[in-house]
């Protein structure tokens, strides 16, 4: 949760003094012009510190130590940590020690939503390397998933997100990590596991930025905050939900937006072969104009805090996503076409566009040729502005799918994922013998049993449909009848003749929530909860056994195996040889040791 990894410096600064034996990170190595580098935790309070060798350079990093040895020591704060990115990155440009926007990432690439963060990474820095493919290792929405500020957390001030399917709202940074601290987590995992020694370049990509709207009142804070990810997507709907076009839209479009601006986006467009009408396209230009400027204006912002706390032109770049599913309906070939030329015409390079193309989060598309139809006419403008294609609510489709959004683009594209790993992490604690997983897995399902018959019940519409869809599906697909509404109690024992089973739908779609309500309760007001009692809760899952590490593990690597596998990012043989060795671990220590190879 908190941007520093060291809490109690004058601490751990002491141990070390008196040459106490704390754990060294025998992979962490990596030199500098400063000297050669390792990483110490202490095992009992978990806080790090950054050893330079002795001889290295005098007090590169703030608030340090020199040990009887010569060593000298620092914090792992998060100060030192944008200090370090600099030294490492002026020294080698190359280093995947931070996530960067090399070319490979930009162009073809797999999002993987880290919602367990340090149990997570351990399995993406795996199938990372046995597939020597790099991915967009580190994803989340921020604010909604993230915490964006942690003084704003403490200080009570978070905003709350509309959840219509459980009929209420609930606080933003729903999964309770802060984005610096998993930004600074993310980072030490890679060297805790010597995963830097392969050379794989990886990004983080802070998801879904909101632009405009109700938002602008803290873009710096969420510039600042985001300062360590190496790939941004832009989502306009804030400010396009509140944007009025007006009447006369060509009339305003020639009052607002600059004659040459409108001509150079008709002239990038002109040899396509596109329909566009004369007043559809002033409806569009006034409809995205005043998100565009925002857009521009945030982009700025993003480029001049790293231009002031980078050094090197790698610590400087970063990818862009526009993301445009957001917008009603499917999105035309028109749209995107228009879209991308005012974001190039603007000065900014797009990396990834995410079109809607009618997927449903964790359902497979259901019509194979539909959908290459649709991916086809996109791929057709993408390609013209060398922009690959980003496929948001990307889990859970079938391996047909995925291999139709593989060739329609020349695997030019990333597939976004990220609810797909609560599930695996159900799908771990259900089949692990140990006694904690297994409670903690029997009061994660009680608790969306409890929701879902809530649900069921409510007065909010929308809440009850949902809740009953859910529950129907469950037992549909289980051979009961889903004729079980007549009252609670009768919903209540249909559910309870089910298997506890985290193929349920009811479980799927409200176990999220489950991760910080406060103590685990399964009530509306307890959602999102960022006090002690959250974070109390959100604990059981930072305390499993390796049984269970090592079973999530397995569950993420494969999954990421298998979407690389159908969307032709990496080769068959080389997947079937990861899936191979990755069902021989029988260690979680063992799986980890792999990593570095
Ligand atoms: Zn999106």
């Amino acid at each position: 949760m908190s941007p520093d990894f060291c809490l109690d410096w004058p601490a751990l600064r002491d141990a070390l003094g008196r040459g106490e034996q704390l754990r060294e990170y025998p992979k962490s190595h990596f030199t500098t012009k400063a000297g050669a580098w390792s990483l110490v935790k202490d095992p009992v309070t978990g806080d790090c510190a950054w050893v330079l060798a002795a001889g290295g350079a005098k007090e590169p990093l703030a608030e340090g130590v020199t040990l009887g040895d010569g060593r000298q020591a620092f914090p792992a704060t998060y100060a030192n940590l944008l200090t370090l990115k600099n030294l490492v990155q002026e020294a080698d440009p190359g280093s995947t020690i931070f996530p960067t926007a090399n070319e490979q990432v930009g162009r073809s690439t797999l999002g993987i939503g880290a919602r367990f963060t340090t149990l997570h990474w351990p399995a993406v820095e795996w199938a990372m390397s046995a597939l020597d493919l790099g991915v967009t290792a580190n994803q989340n929405s921020i604010p909604r998933e993230l915490v964006f500020d942690v003084d704003a957390m403490l200080a009570g001030n978070l905003d709350t997100v509309p959840f219509p399917f459980i009929g209420t709202t609930v606080p933003e940074g729903h999964q309770g990590q802060s984005v610096e601290g998993m930004s600074h987590g993310s980072i030490l995992s890679k060297v805790k596991t010597g995963f830097h020694r392969r050379r794989i370049a990886w990004s983080f990509n802070a998801d879904h930025q909101p632009i405009g709207g109700k938002f602008d009142t803290r873009e710096d804070r969420l510039v600042e905050g985001c300062v360590l990810a190496s790939y941004i997507t832009f989502d306009l709907s804030p400010e396009l939900a509140k944007t009025v076009v007006p009447e006369d839209a060509a009339g305003w479009v020639k009052a607002n937006v600059p004659a040459d601006l409108v001509q150079a986006v008709r002239t990038r467009i002109a040899g396509f072969d596109l329909t566009i009408d004369e007043r559809a396209f002033a409806e569009l230009l006034a409809s995205v104009w005043p998100a565009m400027q925002k857009m521009k204006r945030r982009d700025e912002k993003y480029a001049a805090a790293r231009a002031r706390l980078f050094t090197t032109d790698v610590g400087r770049a970063y990818l862009r996503e526009l993301s445009i599913d957001e917008l009603p309906g499917l999105t035309t070939p028109e749209t995107t076409a228009i879209m991308l030329a005012l974001c190039e015409v603007m000065g900014m390079r797009i990396h990834f566009v995410a079109p809607a193309f009618g997927f449903q989060k964790n359902m497979p598309y259901p019509d194979n040729t539909a959908l290459r139809g649709l991916i086809d006419q996109q791929w057709q403008i993408c390609r013209r502005f060398d922009a690959s294609i980003g496929f948001h609510s990307g889990s859970g489709k079938s391996a047909e799918n995925y291999r139709v959004m593989g060739e329609a683009t020349g695997s030019r594209l990333e597939i976004k994922t990220s609810g797909r790993y609560t599930y695996e992490m159900g799908r771990a604690l259900h089949e692990s013998q140990d006694a904690r997983d297994a409670a903690l897995w029997s009061d994660w399902y009680a608790f969306t049993v409890e929701l879902a018959v809530a649900g069921a019940f409510s007065p909010d519409a929308t809440e009850q449909k949902m809740a009953r869809s859910f529950i129907a599906d469950a037992l549909v697909k289980s051979g009961r009848s889903a004729d079980v509404f007549a009252d609670r109690q009768a919903t209540r024992a249909a559910i309870e003749s089910l298997e506890r089973s985290p193929e349920h739908m009811f479980w799927f779609e409200y176990n999220f929530l489950y991760v910080l309500a406060a103590d685990g309760r399964a009530e509306k007001a307890a959602l999102g909860d960022h006090s002690p009692a959250g974070y109390r809760q959100r604990a059981r899952f930072y305390s499993i056994s390796d049984q269970a590490r090592l079973g999530f593990a397995k569950r993420v690597a494969s999954y990421i195996v298998f979407l690389a596998e159908h969307t032709g990012l990496a080769p068959a043989e080389r997947c079937a040889a990861a899936r191979k060795r990755l069902e021989a671990y029988q260690e979680f220590a063992a799986l980890v040791e792999d990593i570095s190879r």
